[in-house]
């Protein structure tokens, strides 16, 4: 059994942002030379997310505008967490939401994808530099 890891940077301008990772997943993949089995992509902090869904319009717009219903960002100081000096809290709850990791399979060399299927980095508290992790074993 073959494995091979890797790091992706980013660095938002944004506190929130949605950014489609699929072409790097797919190098890193191809990197691996491997071309059966399984690959996990993970955000590495707790305030960011890795997430599958359509690259279709609107939709980034419209995760932005749930998440702020559910969990907004201000008032800061409605959330404890906040208490400690941090303005995070929201992120923390929005990255819960979106989930931390996707596992995908990996078949003939390929992301063995449904018809729509992309995957995205969103970020919920930026302006700084944070990492997702790549691991990817088989064959
Ligand atoms: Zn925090």
């Amino acid at each position: 059994m073959k494995s091979y890891r890797k790091e992706l940077w980013f660095q938002t301008p944004t506190r929130r942002a949605f950014i489609n990772i699929t072409p790097q997943v797919k190098e890193a993949l191809q990197e691996s030379g491997i071309k059966e089995g399984f690959i996990l992509v993970n955000a590495m902090h707790i305030t960011a997310s890795v997430f599958i869904n359509d690259h279709e319009y609107g939709l980034h717009q419209d995760y932005e505008e749930w998440l702020e219903k559910l969990a907004p960002h201000a008032p800061i100081d409605q959330y404890r967490h906040n208490d400690t000096g941090e303005d995070n809290a929201d992120a923390h709850m929005k990255r819960q939401i979106m989930g931390r990791e996707v596992t995908v399979a990996i078949t003939n060399g390929k992301l063995d994808f449904g018809t729509w299927e992309q995957i995205f980095y969103g970020e919920f508290d930026g302006r700084r530099r944070k990492r997702v992790l790549i691991k990817i074993i088989g064959e």
